[in-house]
């Protein structure tokens, strides 16, 4: 995000470590790393490791810094986002009782059926059904992966032994768009808590907050550029009983004291940042990249925006039935395959388009990435 970052094109460290240098332009992908930190979030998380600290506090200062820079009620720091979705939907079962919170996973006898619209079982890495059932508790399909209508919530949510409401915001999610205010409104009539993930979606945090969910939960590590983080933000009773997991399921899920302050310190540069001159930044470099394809021979180039709304474009290439015989799936393969492999968006390669995300790709990376283009297709 930020322009002080450290030389990610020097080779000394990936060498030191026998590590491959790779150039990503598939975004905030955990397989590469997710992100590079400023040098001033790496000094900050250095010094936190020189200190004891009181975690309480620590989580405190968090919970005063997400609040001060988001606008919420209050927050806290998880290790990450899948342990945020684990824990927030643990407090929903057990707040923060100490038997209850002791006893989890098991949760018989506890209200435990969480409800997520189908389409929004999104895969990440791993189902986030599966991050829902290491709480103990049930994922509930709504509706079906084209359309979950507030009429197919709303039968779910009916049922007594509901304890949530879970949706997400993000390009994953498949089937028609659900009015996410509209299905908070549904769950808060039945008295249920809502818990909105948004992880790569922190730039929209805002408008997530604003469909009145209790929890929004967001990476500190995608878009952040924090160390690897997951922030729970919304009602203060919620986040306490979030933070009270730390006494059960949430010990092996826990925020180090460094990640806590390196979140602090992304939140503040965060907080420094000029949107709508960063915003202009990125499409700026996008239509410079763009230009350039489209004069390599056989390649088509675009600018599209972002599908749930982050403010950042991305670019699509395809191939021109030119001279070369060579489909998208092949142009990705051949980008990897040299050194330093090229990493790409894969997800509409079927489609025959390659997508690249260039937020924290560097200029010298972006002249490496078009070069590998020209060659392969020359
Ligand atoms: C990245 C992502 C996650 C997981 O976040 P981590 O912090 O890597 O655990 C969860 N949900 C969605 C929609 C994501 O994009």
């Amino acid at each position: 995000m930020t322009s002080k970052q450290g030389q990610p094109g020097a080779t000394g460290f990936h060498d030191r470590y026998g590590l491959t240098r790779i150039i990503n332009a598939r975004g905030t992908f955990t397989p590469l790393g997710v992100s590079r930190s400023s040098v001033r979030v790496g000094d900050a998380v250095a010094e936190a490791l020189q200190h004891y600290v009181v975690i309480d506090e620590l989580q405190d200062a968090a919970s005063e810094g997400i609040a001060r820079h988001i606008g919420a009620e209050a927050g806290a720091v998880t290790h990450c986002v899948a342990a945020a979705i684990t824990l927030s939907v643990a407090a929903a079962m057990a707040g923060t009782r100490p038997d209850d919170i002791a006893r989890l996973p098991d949760a018989t006898g506890l209200r435990n059926r969480v409800v997520l619209p189908a389409g929004h079982a999104v895969h990440y890495g791993h189902p986030i059904s599966q991050a829902v059932s290491l709480a103990g508790a049930t994922p509930i399909l709504a509706g079906n992966a084209e359309t979950c209508p507030l009429s197919a919530l709303e039968s779910a949510l009916g049922h007594p032994e509901t304890c949530c409401l879970l949706l997400v915001s993000s390009r994953l999610i498949e089937g028609e768009s659900i009015d996410l205010a509209a299905a908070v409104e549904t769950a808060h009539r039945r008295g249920l808590p809502v818990i909105i993930d948004g992880a790569a979606q922190d730039l929209r945090i805002g408008e997530l907050l604003a469909t009145k969910a209790d929890l929004v939960l967001v990476s500190a590590h995608k878009y952040m550029a924090s160390p690897t983080a997951g922030l729970v933000i919304g009602r203060q009773e919620l986040v306490q009983a979030v933070r009270a997991q730390e006494q059960g399921i949430g010990r092996g899920m826990k925020a180090t004291k460094e990640a806590i302050v390196g979140v602090l310190c992304a939140l503040e540069e965060r907080a420094a940042l000029d949107l709508d001159q960063w915003c202009q930044a990125q499409e700026d470099k996008v239509s410079r990249f763009v230009d350039r394809a489209k004069a390599i021979d056989g390649l088509m180039a675009s600018t599209v925006a972002d599908p749930a709304g982050m403010p950042f474009p991305r670019v699509h290439l395809s191939l021109t039935s030119g001279p070369t015989s060579m489909n998208a799936a092949a142009l990705a393969a051949a980008l990897k395959s040299k050194k330093p492999p090229i990493w790409v968006m894969e997800e509409k390669l079927a489609k025959g388009e390659i997508v690249l995300e260039l937020v924290q790709t560097q200029d010298d990376e972006i002249d490496e990435i078009l070069a590998r283009l020209g060659a392969i297709l020359s």
